[in-house]
């Protein structure tokens, strides 16, 4: 349907940097240099390109970064000792663990390592819980991103019938915690779905919002969709070897039968991806200018 909006993460990204490169210059003015430590303790090449994508990002906007990529085969000791001289290091503001980790550590037991203060990606049980609690420090980067991106294009969630497809800690179940919470962004009445859901089509026809984060290509299709609906798809998945669009980047919904239905949607890639390291970004500014007394103004 050409009257389909596309949710353009990219142009909205674009704005968020512009701020964020502003908002860094006020706070080198005044000697304070944002400063985010990427830590990666993994043999993911996926790991290896996510890491390197936001240290560009950080170029860009002019926040400092320090890569600490670890060897996946020493104990995870070696991850915990380097997360406590991060966290006593006063020249480091936020700190970013790469998902996925070695298959040997436990990515909770890291992030219970982390300074709740310089937790930028939103993972410490206490940020957990303060997400719950309306008690906000950082949003977890990719329902933030998710929130802005609706934002962007005047969508709001107040009192609309949502529906979120995956519950993990880092992306679905985040995201419907905040749809349904007070305010701003929220209000939403939210359904959490997963692999365990009965007859999901009937679940996401009855969606006004739909927030795909399941990573399985294709779940959604245009038959599972009501007309007019806002599809959000949040999947990154590459297309197998032997496949025609082999090696290709596609999310957890069919886009052409999908664009039919929906009033609006985002494109994989240059959706949700694009904003959730702006919102990384944005939560680093936001520690270094807490940790400094600087008020930034984001
Ligand atoms: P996880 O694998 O941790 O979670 C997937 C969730 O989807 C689980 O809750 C699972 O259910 C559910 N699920 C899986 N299959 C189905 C199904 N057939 N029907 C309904 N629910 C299903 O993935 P993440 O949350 O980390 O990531 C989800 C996707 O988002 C991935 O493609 C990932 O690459 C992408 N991603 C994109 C980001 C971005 O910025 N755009 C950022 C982070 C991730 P159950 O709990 O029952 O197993």
């Amino acid at each position: 349907d050409p009257a389909t909006t596309l949710l353009d993460g990219n142009a909205v990204a674009d704005r968020i940097r512009d701020g964020l490169e502003s908002s860094v210059g006020t706070l080198r003015e005044v000697g304070v240099t944002p400063t985010l430590a990427l830590v990666s303790m993994t043999e993911s090449g996926a790991a290896r390109t996510y890491v390197s994508m936001k240290q560009q990002a950080c170029d860009a906007v002019g926040i400092e970064t320090e890569i600490h990529e670890l060897d996946p085969d020493k104990p995870a000791a070696t991850l915990f000792d380097r997360l406590a001289d991060l966290n006593d290091d006063p020249g480091v503001h936020g700190v970013s663990v790469q998902s996925p980790l070695a298959e040997h550590v436990d990515p909770r037991a890291a992030a219970r390592r982390i300074a709740p203060r310089k937790d930028v990606e939103a993972t410490h049980p206490e940020n957990l819980g303060r997400l719950q609690a309306g008690t906000l420090r950082y949003k977890p980067p990719t329902p933030a991103g998710i929130q802005r991106l609706l934002d962007a294009y005047g969508i709001d969630p107040a009192g609309k019938r949502a529906v979120v497809i995956g519950r993990s800690e880092t992306v679905g179940r985040p995201t419907a915690t905040l749809l349904s919470g007070r305010g701003p962004g929220g209000d939403a009445t939210t359904t959490l779905c997963h692999s365990r859901t009965e007859d999901l089509a009937a679940v996401t026809r009855s969606a006004e919002l739909l927030v795909a984060a399941a990573g399985q290509p294709g779940l959604v299709d245009g038959g599972m969709l009501s007309e007019g609906v806002v599809v959000v798809d949040v999947g990154i998945n590459r297309v197998d070897a032997g496949d025609a669009a082999a090696g290709q980047v596609v999310g957890d919904v069919d886009f052409e039968s999908a664009r039919g239905k929906a009033a609006a949607i985002t494109p994989v890639p240059g959706g949700v991806g694009p904003l959730t390291v702006e919102m990384l970004l944005y939560n680093a500014v936001d520690a270094a200018g807490r940790h400094s007394g600087v008020g930034v103004d984001l």
